[in-house]
């Protein structure tokens, strides 16, 4: 995780309007750039891209939500809530080809009372003759508004940096904690709406023998909640919606996808929350795999454990297998099967956290990481770089952390760009072994040296 604050972009819009088609076209342009990890799900909750010179994080509201169903225009006006109270700047997208119509003028007078940074993309203005469309919806007040097309990517791009260029400079300051602070580790619960990040929550604050506070979070309506335990002090992030679960099913809920983004910026340990009597699905390990990404140190709950073992029907065996199907790419990610009804599992979530945390802050002597590396090219020589007939063996000289929160590592080599995905995986998985990384994201970075280049 990097430690500098980075401001989040909130893209707000009704279904159908094109939020989806938008943040691919913008997410696109990072994905030129960087490899995947394979096994890992493409759709994503949010993106970090670089506009006009800044980091930015763009998240898709609806990202994490329950499939619209009724009640559509709270959905939408949820989410418009969430991004006011939790974004640095909102990307309101309407269907210039549907018009305007009464919901947006409403969400845009929710709009109109932030002082955070607002843009309007008109949306579907495939061609110059659609332009026309746009004017109608200059009515909403809203500055800027523009026709873009997230079909064919005319004008979404200049006004992604109109909106970035109106964010404060100091945006997202403080939003990433000083981890020199002694204000202990701080903890992110994450997971779908209704998994028991709540029940499991008040679980852990009322079976332990603990001495809980309440801090002011970092956006109005957040709350971290300090514990101080014999072995360390704890911080979960962003609770207010935890601690006040009537509250939330009114509006915050409906920005999950938000909270959760703005819980990982400041996390260093994600506990992924899991409805294991509903299975693994899909959009878990979509935040599974945006924890890892954002780069905080994971572990994966599986809670309602209590109504598997009920079952008796090989359920158990079915989610073990789901897990394992899901999590390709990212297996080294440590499973606890937990109840918040029961408090099984539970004693063992703070040991857990501590393994996560030595991880995390993981520094290896650089004599070390050498014979590391010796050993792995030995065991495994990296495949031949190809360039028209030519065939070069590449070699590794040596490696060097440079940073740690999370583990991140320089290794020096000919022909980078040649190393193949399978043997970066391969340095991954060894470098995980060697240094009992379970659970932390790693971060290795190629660098090119020339064979006859002088250390
Ligand atoms: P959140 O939205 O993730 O915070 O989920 P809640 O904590 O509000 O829980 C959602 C529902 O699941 C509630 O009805 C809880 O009582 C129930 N629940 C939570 N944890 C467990 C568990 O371990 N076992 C069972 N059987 N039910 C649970």
């Amino acid at each position: 995780m990097s430690l500098t604050p980075i401001p989040i972009i909130a893209i707000v819009g009704r279904p159908n309007v094109g939020k989806s088609t938008l943040f691919n076209r913008f997410a696109g342009r990072r994905r030129a750039l960087v490899d995947d990890a394979p096994g890992i799900t493409r759709d994503r909750i949010a993106e970090e891209v670089e506009v006009a010179g800044r980091r930015i994080l763009l998240v898709d509201t609806a990202g994490l939500d329950p499939e619209p169903g009724g009640g559509l225009e709270t959905a939408v006006q949820g989410q418009a809530q969430a991004a006011i109270a939790q974004a640095d700047a909102i990307l309101l997208v309407v269907d210039g080809k549907a018009g305007l119509i009464p919901e947006e003028a409403e969400l845009a007078r929710m709009l109109r009372r932030t002082e955070r940074p607002v843009a309007v993309g008109v949306n579907k203005i495939d061609i110059p003759g659609h332009a026309p469309r746009v004017a109608e919806f200059h009515a909403l007040g809203l500055e800027p508004t523009r026709g873009i097309s997230a079909e064919h990517g005319s004008g979404a791009w200049d006004l992604l940096e109109e909106l970035v260029e109106a964010i404060p400079k100091e945006a997202g300051e403080g939003a990433r904690r000083d981890p020199d602070a002694d204000g202990g580790l701080h903890i992110a619960l994450v997971g779908r709406p209704n998994v028991g990040k709540s029940s499991l929550l008040n679980r852990i604050l009322g079976s332990e023998r603990v001495v809980v506070s309440d801090l002011p979070g970092t956006t109005r309506d957040s709350v971290d909640i300090r514990l101080e335990r014999e072995d360390g002090a704890y911080v979960f992030v962003d609770t207010a919606g935890l601690r006040r679960p009537g509250r939330r099913k009114r509006t915050a809920e409906r920005g999950s996808a938000l909270m959760t983004v703005r819980a990982l910026e400041r996390a260093d340990v994600a506990l992924v929350l899991v409805d294991a009597a509903e299975g693994f699905t899909e959009q878990d390990a979509h935040i599974v795999a945006l924890v890892r990404e954002r780069g905080c140190a994971t572990a994966l709950l599986l809670n309602k454990w209590d109504l598997i073992l009920a079952r008796e029907d090989g359920s158990a065996e079915r989610v073990d297998r789901e897990v394992q199907r899901r999590l390709r790419g990212i297996s080294d990610v440590p499973v606890m099967r937990v109840s918040a009804k029961t408090g099984r599992g539970v004693q063992r979530i703070f040991p857990r956290i501590r393994q996560l945390e030595r991880a995390f802050s993981l520094r290896v002597p650089t004599a070390e990481l050498n014979r590391w590396l010796e050993d792995c090219v030995q065991r495994h020589e990296p495949a031949m770089a190809q360039r028209g007939s030519r065939r070069r063996p590449i070699k590794f000289f040596y490696a060097t952390q440079t940073g740690s929160r999370p583990p991140s590592f320089l290794l020096f080599c000919t022909e980078p760009e040649s190393v193949q995905p399978s043997y970066r995986r391969f340095l991954e998985n060894r470098l995980r072994e060697r240094f009992d990384l379970e659970g932390a994201p790693v971060r290795i970075r190629l660098r090119s040296r020339h064979d006859n280049d002088t250390r």
